[in-house]
């Protein structure tokens, strides 16, 4: 088994001591490898070189790894401001680390090196934990070519962090401190046994929105305007060193493969652009998402349930510093619960890292979907286990030092419940605006009294069939309608009935028409019907079937009514006062010669 002890670094006198002594280092003295985490919230190289040298000394072949962080996590618990040292002790284990230091726009090249070391490490790796520096390299295409080099084994681990203006990240190995660049440590035996887990808990608020232009890690546009609108407008950040912390928690949320991939802009650009951690594509639909800490809190939950049967010697844990700024005290909810099964550490992260193994009696498929993925705001969550499965585990609440909230304090994890309320809030808020705003959209392009597209309608889709004629050529037609001596329907019947005429041949245009067309009111009892892809003889035709149904529709309390069309075909220079000037003179034409008859122009 991996006998995990987890250190808070005070000063390198208290180090010294308990690596030295009492159960330290008696589980140093049966182990076949040790591995040791040191997440930091100071990049300082004084500071690491002063811990890392301490432990080359106490611990000679101990591996030992590190990187900057946004918040640690020790014992389940959150710290901040803190450097956490973990000891992993393995029984039969055997431990590879390996560090590339890596350039911008070299990548590609250190994802495939870093690819093939990993694979000719070992011939039984059991696992791969990465540790990387996000804000100075471009991981997406890292991963995407290491990810090819390696096996169907578990892959995790996070991004460096940085509490303060993100320009001081870093993470180590055996020594070597790098800016730039990204730390495997491969643990290979076939007495380990991984349990991984990724998980985000973030659900889109705002309404759908389309990427219209890209530039590697820079969003340039959405929806056709500067990408950084998005964030002024519904946010109100601005575009300045504050505008990193205005987002976090406001990421923008992706759907693939059916779930919710998280994106959070670390930076807007002078040009308003935003600059992203992972890839985002053009053509993909975005949200503003927040997290929805009710479901994170209860998914914890279920995970445990899960990891308790696993039985892990110990959880590493690798989660967003976002889920710290957005649950805050509570974001121990979701990892106190693990410190009931195993010792419990990590750090929160710029990006988590995540490949699964293949699910069990499954190859993983070569060539298939993207395995190792570059998350943001989501935990993933790794436990360990080197042989069978020991006897349950003590639980937290047994443990000294472990205080679980009681379950009836009804004070507790309130601000959890705060936010769950004013998403709730802003769901039910969007849904009703956006039905309301459906419905003005509906309205302001109808005619009211027959329900037809009105006049704003029909200019547009004019103006639509224009511009795909002039584009490739595509004929179309329009077909002008007046209804015959409306007047005198009107002055006969009244006005009520003229305009029970004027529903009653709506109605007769609508069933009569094809799918294709488009109709609609121009004005008074003139109607006009757009037909796309048809030449002058199939729109006359078109005509001609409509004015015989207006003849053969008897209208209560009127009778029987008359029209006269006029038809027109786009021809190459027309606009549309032009064409629709013939269809007029046309329908002019046929009123001439006696009504209720078809003029072609
Ligand atoms: P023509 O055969 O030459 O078209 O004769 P017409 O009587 O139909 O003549 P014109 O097109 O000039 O008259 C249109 C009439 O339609 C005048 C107007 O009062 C009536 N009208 C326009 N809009 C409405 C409406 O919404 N409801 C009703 N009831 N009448 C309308
Ligand atoms: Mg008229
Ligand atoms: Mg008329």
């Amino acid at each position: 088994m991996i006998r995990h002890f987890t250190h808070v670094f005070s000063d390198l006198a208290a180090l010294r001591a308990e690596v030295a002594n009492g159960d330290m280092a008696r589980a140093a003295r049966g182990a076949r490898s040790i591995l040791v985490q040191v997440y930091c919230a100071s990049g300082s190289p004084e500071h690491i070189c002063g811990i890392t040298g301490l432990l080359a000394k106490l611990l000679p072949t101990a591996t030992v790894v590190g990187a900057t962080t946004v918040g640690e996590i020790a014992a389940g618990r959150l710290l901040t401001n803190q450097t956490i040292i973990g000891f992993s002790f393995f029984e039969s284990s055997r431990l590879h680390a390996i560090a590339l230091p890596c350039t911008r726009g070299g990548e590609s090249g250190t994802g495939a090196a870093l690819g093939r070391r990993i694979r000719v490490s070992a011939s039984d790796i059991a696992g791969v934990l990465l540790l990387a520096t996000p804000l100075s390299i471009d991981l997406d295409p890292l991963f995407a070519a290491l990810e090819p080099e390696v096996g169907d084994f578990p892959l995790f681990g996070g991004g460096a962090g940085d509490y303060t203006r993100m320009l001081n990240t870093c993470v180590f190995a055996d020594g070597e401190i790098m800016d730039a660049g990204i730390v495997a440590v491969v643990f290979a035996s076939t007495q380990l046994a991984l349990q991984c887990e990724a998980y985000l808990g973030w659900i889109p608020v705002s309404h759908p929105m389309t990427v219209t232009r890209t530039d590697g890690p820079f969003v340039k546009e959405i929806d056709g305007r500067p990408a950084f609108d998005i964030y002024r407008r519904y946010l109100g950040a601005r575009r300045d060193d504050s505008f990193y912390m205005a987002a976090l928690e406001f990421p923008l949320l992706v759907e693939r493969d059916g779930q919710w991939v998280a994106r959070v802009p670390v930076a807007a650009c002078e040009d308003d652009s935003l600059q992203f951690l992972g890839d985002i594509a053009t053509g993909e639909v975005v949200h503003i998402g927040y997290g929805d800490a009710g479901t994170i809190i209860e998914h914890a939950g279920e995970v445990q349930a899960a990891s308790a049967a696993f039985a892990p010697n110990v959880v590493f844990m690798y989660s967003c510093g976002c889920r710290r700024f957005l649950l805050q005290e509570d974001v121990e909810r979701e990892s106190l619960p693990f410190e009931a099964l195993a010792p419990t550490f990590g750090f929160f992260t710029y990006g988590e890292f995540f490949a699964d193994g293949p699910p069990p009696g499954m190859q993983a498929s070569p060539g298939g979907a993207r395995r190792l993925h570059l998350l943001n705001s989501a935990l993933v969550a790794v436990g360990l286990r080197e042989g069978e499965p020991a006897p349950a585990a003590e639980s937290a609440a047994q443990r000294p030092g472990r205080t679980a909230p009681a379950p009836d304090d009804p004070y507790d994890s309130q601000h959890t419940r705060v936010i769950s309320k004013l998403l709730h809030f802003i769901k039910a808020v969007t849904s009703e605006l956006e039905a309301t705003n459906r419905e003005l959209e509906r309205r302001s392009v109808t005619d009211t009294l027959t329900q037809l597209a009105n006049r704003i309608r029909l200019d547009e889709s004019l103006e639509a069939q224009l511009a795909a004629a002039i584009r490739s050529g595509t004929p179309f037609s329009v077909v002008l309608l007046d209804i015959d001596h409306f007047k005198h329907v009107n002055d006969t019947c009244g006005h009520l009935a003229g305009d029970r005429v004027l529903v009653a041949i709506a109605q007769v245009l609508k069933t009569h028409i094809r799918g294709t067309d488009g109709v609609g009111r121009w004005g008074g009892e003139e109607f006009l019907v757009v037909c796309p892809d048809t030449g002058i003889a199939q729109a006359a035709q078109l005509a001609e079937r409509l004015r015989q149904a207006i003849a053969r529709q008897a209208i209560p309390e009127v009778g029987h009514c008359t029209a006269s069309l006029g038809v027109a075909a786009y021809r190459p220079g027309d606009d549309a006062p032009s064409l629709i000037a013939r269809a007029d003179r046309a329908l002019y034409e046929a009123k001439d010669a006696g009504r209720n008859r078809v003029g072609r122009a």
